[in-house]
């Protein structure tokens, strides 16, 4: 079967393998700029807060390259780009963090979102906007809970019906 690639695909992929890898209650920076892009579609402006997000993480990554003047042998100088870098932060880490830039500048970080089977929860691309489970064994799994509560409900409501109608008739009776 071939699959589809999505605009943006690659990038959700990458970040929600991080996301997925995370520890509980992990700070992480992609994961707030996950959850300052979500806010988003609910007519919450965030971008202010999203770019700051995103310059504090550099400054402490230090990601970047910045001049450097070599003195030459014969007497004159190089100019040479140095690359500053946290070693520290893993590399999937800082692909994730890549992948989330690119995702916000085509407005599409907000697809990266949590599976809304409660249980499940695992982070996710959605190709479409509307969709909220990471896969379609979740989405069956709930709607057929929210199917066995529909009809519990009906069920209890004719009952109720039933009772009422049985308490009038003995009223009429008496
Ligand atoms: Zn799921």
């Amino acid at each position: 079967m071939k699959r589809k690639t999505f605009i943006g695909g690659p990038e959700g992929q990458v970040i929600s393998a991080w996301l997925n890898s995370l520890a509980p209650e992990r700070r992480d920076p992609i994961l707030r700029l996950v959850r300052l892009a979500g806010k988003f579609p609910l007519l919450e402006d965030t971008r202010t807060e999203i770019a700051k997000e995103v310059a504090d993480t550099m400054r402490r990554w230090k990601v970047g390259t910045y001049p450097q003047i070599v003195n030459t042998e014969s007497g004159g100088y190089t100019l040479t780009w140095r690359e500053d870098w946290n070693k520290k932060v893993p590399a999937r880490q800082v692909q994730a963090f890549f992948a989330a830039l690119k995702l916000i500048e085509w407005g599409l970080l907000a697809r990266v979102k949590q599976c809304a089977r409660p249980e499940c929860a695992k982070w996710f691309f959605g190709v479409l906007p509307t969709m909220r489970y990471h896969d379609k064994q979740c989405q069956q799994v709930v709607e057929a809970r929210d199917e066995q509560r529909r009809e519990r409900r009906a069920q209890a409501m004719r009952n109720y019906r039933k009772k009422k109608k049985e308490k009038k008739q003995r009223t009429v009776a008496a």
